[in-house]
Formats: C-alpha cells, sequence, structure tokens
C-alpha cells in the first residue's frame, strides 16, 4: 500500500468515481483513507457547549483504498505506484506508467546500494 497522506489521487470506483483530491488521512490498519471531498455526508448535530445551535455538519467518511488510484502530476493519469531502489541504496515510489520518482519512501541503506 504505497498510497500516503497528501498525495492526489483519482476515485477509481463507486459514487464519486472520477474525482480527483487530496489524501488527508490514511488508515493502514483498516485499509481506507479519507479524501478531500470524496465520500461527503452530513452528520446531524445535537445542541451542545461546542455547536450552541446544532444543526448539520458535512465531513468526509474514509473510502477502501482499492477505490482509489494515484495521480501521477508528472504523466498526467491515474497510475498505480512501485517501489525501487536507487543506486545509492535508498528506497523510492515511482509511477509505473511514465517511470517518474514519486518520493523517497526509505533512507539511503548499504545493503541495498549498488556496488
Ligand atoms: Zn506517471
Amino acid at each position: 500500500m504505497l498510497i500516503r497522506t497528501g498525495d492526489t489521487v483519482e476515485v477509481v470506483a463507486g459514487a464519486d468515481r472520477g474525482v480527483r483530491s487530496r489524501v488527508i488521512l490514511v488508515d493502514r490498519a483498516a485499509g481506507k483513507a479519507v479524501v478531500e471531498g470524496v465520500a461527503r455526508v452530513y452528520k446531524h448535530i445535537r445542541r451542545s457547549q461546542k455547536y450552541p445551535q446544532g444543526g448539520r455538519l458535512s465531513k468526509e467518511m474514509p473510502v477502501q483504498l482499492s477505490n482509489l488510484q494515484y495521480f501521477c502530476p508528472s504523466c498526467g493519469h491515474a497510475a498505480r505506484l512501485g517501489a525501487r531502489f536507487l543506486p545509492d541504496g535508498s528506497k523510492e515510489r515511482y509511477c509505473k506508467k511514465c517511470g517518474a520518482a514519486a518520493g523517497q519512501m526509505a533512507p539511503a541503506k548499504t545493503a541495498h546500494a549498488k556496488k
């Protein structure tokens, strides 16, 4: 699972299919992510100290990660992510469509470095 907070993802299934937005939170244990503007619901709020008026609060619910795909800014497509080692032994994510790097995942480690 290579999707991380802050990534731009495209929703590939469900009611919000086709929406492109930013990941706010990833719940790895549940395999879900909260994406800005995706799977919005109205939560009805009872009158309280914090909400003296009560009312309706619009918020996003978590969606299954399998319904999301990483959106690659360099090739402009939704694509799968891969992981690879760089010659210095650090690990990075990359777009499987165009090969562009998508950020480092692990610091350089001599065991993975190329001789
Ligand atoms: Zn790409």
